[in-house]
């Protein structure tokens, strides 16, 4: 990243969500509620933490993200229920796993390797099974109480000018609001392969 430049400027590239390359710190935020377009009254940020094989802990907060009230509101709400998504699949996950490797064992030639990927996998099938018995029938039921809100994570990959980076990326579900951030940081479109 450069350093002290007077204009440090973000670059952000639209793939199937904003991928910003360099200078996080100097997005900018449409300032309206990012959910419903309503006046700002409170903004939230994102912290994101990774730790990737070629760059180490990754540490990335993305910041300044606006809501008004009723939002904001909403957007713990999504967010608790999300936690409690994950904590369950744990919950039933971890034991049934160990379940499967266990049994695994017992079947003659089962390689180290296997343990990793039947971890994986039962926890990925808890996952979905509570997905669709608990987040998708509550959020379905109570519709006015969620939102779909901004969302960010990181990425390794290749970055537009050829070099191995990370990434972060930032997904707006509200197609207008992504309107105006992409011409707030004046986002360029995906350069065709
Ligand atoms: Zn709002």
């Amino acid at each position: 990243m450069m350093q002290g430049t007077p204009e440090r400027r973000p670059k952000v590239i639209l793939k199937e969500n904003f991928v910003v390359e360099e200078n996080i710190d100097s997005i900018r935020w449409p300032q309206e509620c990012s959910v419903c377009g309503g006046a700002v009254e409170q903004t939230d940020d994102i912290k994101l933490k990774k730790k990737f094989k070629n760059f180490g802990e990754i540490n990335v907060d993305v910041l300044g993200i606006p809501y008004c009230k009723a939002c904001f509101a909403k957007s713990r709400r999504t967010k608790f229920l999300d936690n409690v998504t994950l904590v369950i699949s744990l919950i039933l996950g971890i034991p049934l796993s160990i379940l499967a490797i266990v049994a695994s064992m017992a079947t003659p030639g089962t390689q180290f390797v296997w343990f990793g990927l039947i971890f994986v996998l039962v926890i990925g099938i808890c996952y979905g099974v509570v997905w669709l018995v608990v987040k998708f029938p509550i959020r379905a039921l109570f519709k006015g109480h969620f939102v779909d809100l901004v969302n960010a994570w990181l990425i390794e990959e290749k970055k537009s000018d050829g070099r191995e980076g990370v990434s972060v990326v930032i997904e707006i579900p509200n197609k207008v609001y992504a309107n105006k951030f992409a011409q707030l940081n004046e986002v360029v479109p995906q350069p065709p392969k």
